[in-house]
């Protein structure tokens, strides 16, 4: 295959790994971000990145959850093969609920059974008691009576695998170009065989149809907490989850406000979040709150992913919405065969609209 000159536009979530599946294909890359390396103003950066294609399918398309199950797949493999550590765990999480909750856990449970009927091969989930619950979490068990496992589920370490793949590219040869704010009309693509924007919320400068949906977590170092799995809970006001990472670090998240504002955290959404962390654990009480973060999840009308080009050679990826690293590796992968190889079919199978169109006919 010959080599190719190609500018990605983001070194966000998407653009780094697409960055490693190209220069590792042959081609010649470079990338411009307008941040410092750490992106820490990047929806990837923010993200607690779960990898919960069951716990998502309540509130999404089934081809959202297909592309999770591809993607746990692909990050596994990833994951393993880069040569700077990322933590990933693939041991399934649980839903709970307090007891005053049930009838919000029995309709969750019935939209699981419909997701279940409608895609039988998923794995199903688990209706665990108190006795399961303990053998699973067992400081769950000292709070809650009842839970739902659900299998395979993962998560990662967003930071890790954003500093990972950095060095990963960079090793393999891709350029970066930091501090470098990037608006397609003034960009000069003379240079490039392909131009993928990869903005996020960032192209919205040129795609006004992009919206933010402001998104807000707490990170804490809670050394009475020993949870393995992430684990949500069903609250019909305040359906949070929680996120172990390494060392007793948890991400508590995350707000869904329809609000490009991306400014602090507010005082409400830190009291409400934390709040209901400590009903899942009162050792939330002693932690140490080392982070509060707010960021936009780059969304388009239907909270759905589209691969689209603006001209022969400038293709755009965007909408991943609260999903990117859930399906990241899918719509990737996708991308990787449309662009070597004119190939739909995966984009096709995963049911991604691809657009060759002006960016007005996307919505
Ligand atoms: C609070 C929160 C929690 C989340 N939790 C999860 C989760 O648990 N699981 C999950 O799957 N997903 C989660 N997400 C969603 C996920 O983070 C996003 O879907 C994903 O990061 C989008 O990837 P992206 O590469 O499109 O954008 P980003 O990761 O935001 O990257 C965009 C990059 O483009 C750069 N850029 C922007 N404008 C320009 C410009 N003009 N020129 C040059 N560079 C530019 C930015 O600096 C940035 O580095 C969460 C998001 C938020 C905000």
């Amino acid at each position: 295959m010959t080599s190719k000159n190609i500018a990605i536009l983001g070194a966000g979530l998407l653009g780094r790994l697409l960055a490693l599946e190209l220069v590792k294909l042959g081609h010649c890359i470079k990338v411009f971000d307008r941040q410092e390396p750490s992106v820490k103003e990047s929806a990837a950066y923010v993200a607690a990145s779960m990898l919960a294609p069951l716990a998502e399918s309540v509130a999404t398309e089934a081809n959202i959850v297909e592309m999770g199950y591809y993607s746990l797949n692909r990050w596994k493999k990833l994951t393993e093969s880069l040569s700077r550590e990322v933590f990933f765990q693939q041991e399934g999480s649980l839903l709970v609920w307090h007891q005053q909750d049930h009838s919000s856990a029995k309709h969750f449970s019935t939209q699981l059974q419909q997701i279940g009927a409608q895609l039988p091969h998923l794995p199903k989930p688990e209706y665990v008691n108190q006795t399961q619950l303990s053998a699973l979490e067992p400081q769950l068990a000292q709070q809650f009576l009842e839970g739902i496992y659900l299998p395979e589920e993962g998560q990662l370490d967003n930071r890790e695998l954003l500093g990972a793949l950095l060095v990963e590219t960079e090793h393999l040869g891709v350029a970066y170009h930091w501090n470098t704010s990037i608006d397609l009309g003034s960009f000069c693509n003379d240079a490039f065989d392909n131009v993928i924007d990869c903005r996020g919320i960032g192209s919205k400068i040129d795609y006004p149809e992009l919206r933010g949906v402001r998104g807000e977590v707490l990170r804490v170092y809670a050394p009475e907490v020993n949870l393995r799995r992430p684990t949500r809970l069903i609250h019909p006001k305040y359906p949070i989850y929680i996120a172990p990472k390494r060392d007793h670090v948890y991400v508590i998240g995350a707000t869904e406000i329809e609000s490009e504002d991306d400014s602090a955290i507010s005082v409400r959404s830190t009291l409400e979040l934390l709040s209901a962390a400590y009903t899942v654990h009162s050792g939330f009480a002693e932690a140490r709150i080392i982070e509060a973060n707010a960021q936009c999840r780059p969304s388009f009308k239907n909270n759905l992913p589209k691969i689209w080009r603006s001209s022969a050679k400038v293709l755009h990826i965007n909408g991943l919405y609260r999903h990117g690293f859930l399906i990241a590796p899918a719509i990737v992968d996708s991308v990787i065969s449309l662009l070597t190889q004119d190939d739909p079919s995966l984009a096709n199978q995963f049911q991604i609209p691809l657009m060759d169109m002006a960016h007005e006919n996307i919505c």
